[in-house]
């Protein structure tokens, strides 16, 4: 047995015991006749000390020992000397009195400390992977995230969901992303599409009457990355016969506040989760994942600008555009410099510009609006509308004395992006949201089709099996872009955690949808062509979900990005500095795949 206690574990109660622990030197101090190392590993730090009148060959060797060091040491647990507690430390109260010292393992000088606090490249944190992880923050990480997982398997176990591995090597199933691909040695020029998600996999499996299915499932989708986005990344998966929306949704809100209450009971999880139609989400945040923790909901001026007078304002009405804004509390001493740093900020959303108006703190103290005249007021626009229209414009925004109205004017998408962006931006900056809270939303009702400018076509919200609601179906004829889908998101604090749907099993409403989007009968047979004859032997009401596993652990870690609670992630370029992946393979792996690789002329 290399060890009788992990290092995080000796107390005041084991005092007086003989023990072994085995770790790695996390620190080493040399005081003489004394010295000191802090010994680590997963469970925590323990002083242990090498004296040289009761082990003067372990406080010799002592000498020799350098960071990261594989050591297993034997020893008495004793009382820290008065003073020389550590109340930050579990184990403060004690050391271990060393008699003897065995070095298992040498170790370079490793590139960074093993701190929480830690300034170092991401690039060199990955290719240190196995270093950074040793850091107690990654191992608290991983820890949730496996706790995460087991709270969910057994709460999914035991409400009927049979937990069911899909294939990695299929064909293409297209969410939306490309595919990654892998070429067939045994049938040269063919290729097996990565998984973007199981889905047409978990439908098969409800026509083959399995009737809940659950998997974390690893979805491979080859986009440009985004700050939260990787290559790979695991859902909570899951599909349900015999169901409609409002059974799926009660089992997410169980789910989920079975995982909070498991894994961090310290929060606040209000239920039952509201919810919100999609329409209602963007009217009031301009966005389709609120943050509910505060409000600052955003108002539309577009009426009010349409006759103020304002040329900027009333050109973008003319053409089609509104105008929003929203009301930053207390903040119209703002500086110049600080409303210049939001324009930038709104800028890299999309938008052209941002106009603030500062409302004086000193112009009414009512606190109304009534006494606020003209040199109250501070904004580039002041000159050019009338008090009046300023006024309101206020009372629309809900502002008064003291605050700052941030108005953006543009295309409605461009607004909507740009000055929810703002929304979340403020409210971090004014600490509107309560960090104790997680607030969970529904939001439901998406439209089944989005217009691709690219493809000057319809294209699918969300997936093409995604049923409309039954009262909808008639406008897939007439106005698709009106039609309603049986769709829903999980959010949580303004992130996304899933989306799913239920799904169509009629044959005629598939074929519209197909035919809407645009998918010819051969690409249809093509990429569908196992589902559709999957329904042709009876096809269950069915619907379910994939929930984004990495998200729910970042957030519940307190994290900010997915990299933080994945043991092995990529760069933002899609590489594995650890592996140095993707790498070119040799030509004989090449030949026998049948592969010619034309130089890119890079
Ligand atoms: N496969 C879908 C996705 O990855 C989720 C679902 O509809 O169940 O978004």
């Amino acid at each position: 047995m290399y060890r009788d206690m992990t290092c995080g574990e000796p107390r005041r109660t084991d005092t007086g015991k003989i023990i072994t622990l085995a770790g790695w030197v996390h620190r080493r101090r040399d005081h003489g006749g004394l010295t000191f190392i802090d010994l680590r590993d997963f469970s925590g730090l323990m002083q242990v000390v090498f004296n040289v009148d009761s082990a003067p060959d372990a406080h010799a060797l002592a000498g020799d020992l350098r960071s990261e060091w594989v050591v297993q040491v034997k020893g008495t647990v004793q009382e820290r000397r008065a003073g020389a507690e550590n109340a930050d430390l579990p184990t403060g109260a004690v050391e271990l009195l060393v008699s003897e010292l065995t070095v298992l393992n040498q170790s370079k000088t490793p590139p960074f400390e093993i701190e929480d606090d830690l300034h170092v490249a991401d690039e060199v944190r990955l290719r240190y992977r196995f270093i950074d992880l040793r850091r107690p923050r990654m191992y608290k990480n991983l820890k949730l995230r496996h706790d995460v997982i087991q709270v969910s398997r057994t709460y999914m176990a035991a409400n009927g969901f049979l937990e069911i591995e899909t294939p990695i090597l299929l064909k293409s199933t297209p969410e939306g992303a490309r595919d990654y691909v892998v070429p067939s040695r045994v049938h040269p020029g063919s290729f097996y599409a990565l998984p973007q998600s199981p889905q047409q996999l978990k439908q098969i499996l409800m026509v083959s009457g399995v009737d809940r299915y659950f998997q974390f499932a690893h979805c491979f989708r080859d986009e440009d990355l985004r700050a939260d986005r990787q290559p790979e990344h695991t859902q909570i998966d899951f599909e349900m016969s015999f169901v409609e929306q409002d059974d799926v949704l009660q089992v997410l809100e169980e789910l989920y506040t079975t995982i909070l209450r498991e894994t961090r009971p310290d929060l606040e999880v209000p239920t039952p989760f509201p919810r919100l139609t999609y329409a209602e989400a963007i009217e009031r945040f301009g966005s389709d994942k609120p943050d509910l923790r505060f409000g600052m909901e955003v108002s539309r001026l577009t009426d009010i600008a349409s006759g103020s007078g304002f040329g900027v304002f009333e050109s973008v009405v003319a053409s089609g555009g509104v105008v929003r804004a929203i009301v930053a509390p207390g903040c119209a001493d703002y500086t110049r410099r600080q409303t210049d740093g939001l324009v930038e900020f709104v800028r890299s959303s999309g938008a052209q510009g941002l106009i603030p108006i500062h409302i004086s703190e000193s112009a009414g103290k009512s606190g109304s609006l009534d006494e606020v005249t003209l040199d109250d007021i501070r904004s580039p626009i002041r000159n050019h509308v009338s008090l009046e229209t300023l006024k309101e414009m206020a009372r629309t925004a809900g502002a008064g004395p003291g605050d700052l109205m941030l108005i953006i004017a543009g295309p409605e998408r461009v607004v909507n992006v740009a000055i929810s962006n703002l929304r979340s931006e403020m409210g971090r900056r004014l600490e509107l949201a309560d960090p104790g809270v997680f607030r969970f939303v529904f939001v439901v009702d998406f439209p089944l089709f989005e217009w691709d400018d690219d493809r000057d076509g319809w294209a699918a919200t969300h997936h093409v099996f995604s049923s409309p609601r039954p009262q909808d179906v008639e406008l897939l004829d007439s106005d698709p872009g009106a039609v309603i889908g049986q769709l829903y998101d999980l959010v949580c604090n303004g992130v996304e955690l899933g989306s799913g749907s239920i799904r169509i099993i009629d044959r005629a409403v598939q074929e519209k949808v197909f035919g809407l989007i645009g998918h010819s009968p051969e690409e249809v047979a093509e990429r569908f062509g196992q589902l559709l004859r999957a329904f042709e032997y009876g096809a269950p009401p069915h619907g379910g979900m994939g929930l984004g596993l990495d998200r729910i652990v970042m957030l519940l870690a307190g994290e900010d990005n997915i990299r933080e609670v994945i043991a092995f992630p990529k760069t933002q370029a899609a590489v594995d500095p650890l592996f140095d992946a993707p790498a070119p393979i040799t030509q004989e792996q090449l030949d026998e795949l049948s592969i010619r690789v034309v130089d890119s002329g890079g």
